[in-house]
């Protein structure tokens, strides 16, 4: 699997709109984070994406994506879900549906915030062409082995979602111990780690560590991150098996 990050910040992105923070103005690209988003390149024939960022057009020519066949949706909030409509290009390219998964209740509000999908448009007119399929436990798709991974955002109810031995947990503020096991093994995992300070819906970047000390994947890649943490400075104190991701990050599992 060859997995891009397509968005590592935060849901406000890096810059923040009119910020004049030391990471906000830097020059370096890595600290320029869309929304939060990865690309999984499976086969010729079949790519995933996990949730549809609000940036994912921008996502999607920055790194000349071709092809999505599937979304893995994590919850509903708006930086994860708003890119929705730009699977048009996708049914467009592959002539054919997308084909969303995950829990029945996400479903739900995914349908209803993106009810337009649903009726038959003017002609001319154009809406994404989706299929919905509820996700109850693990599945197999695309060849991939797929394991729905719950996870704490607050008081929140979400997914993190397991394929073969990568893992890609965002949002989360708590992995239970069951959803630990669920993880157990994985060789690289991606995991939000929001900034220093301790936060009600997101993980601080020490219990981010945590998880991985505990994991011990071969890497941990932090996503997430809001502009409390420049992309070099940070890096530069964590240790080489765990490190901020940047938008554009390439590597495979
Ligand atoms: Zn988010
Ligand atoms: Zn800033
Ligand atoms: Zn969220």
């Amino acid at each position: 699997m060859r997995v891009t990050v397509l968005g590592s910040g935060t849901s406000f992105g890096v810059p923040m709109i009119g910020c004049r923070c030391a990471v906000c103005t830097s020059s370096d690209p890595r600290d320029r984070r869309t929304r939060s988003s990865i690309h999984v390149q499976v086969r010729e024939d079949f790519a995933f994406l996990v949730d549809t960022s609000i940036d994912l057009r921008q996502q999607a020519l920055a790194n000349d994506l071709r092809r999505v066949d599937a979304v893995f949706y994590t919850h509903t909030h708006s930086d994860h879900v708003n890119g929705l409509d730009d699977l048009r290009s996708f049914n467009w390219l592959q002539r054919g549906p997308v084909h969303l998964h995950s829990r029945s209740d996400i479903l739900d509000d995914i349908a209803m915030r993106f009810a337009h999908c649903f009726h038959p448009p003017q002609e001319g007119a154009g809406v994404p062409l989706i299929t919905l399929n509820p996700v109850t436990g693990p599945l197999t798709v695309g060849g991939v082995e797929v394991t729905p991974v719950p996870v704490k955002h607050g008081i929140l109810d979400i997914l993190g979602w397991r394929f073969d031995g990568f893992a890609y947990v965002t949002d989360a503020s708590v992995i239970p111990e069951e959803s630990m096991r669920l993880l157990e093994g994985v060789e690289v995992l991606i995991v939000n780690a929001l900034r220093h300070e301790p936060h009600p819906t997101h993980m601080s970047v020490g219990e981010a560590l945590e998880v991985a000390r505990r994991l011990r994947p071969r890497q941990t890649w932090f996503t997430h991150i809001c502009h409390d943490l420049g992309h070099a400075a940070t890096n530069a104190a964590l240790p080489p098996e765990a490190q901020l991701a940047h938008d554009g990050l390439v590597f495979d599992v």
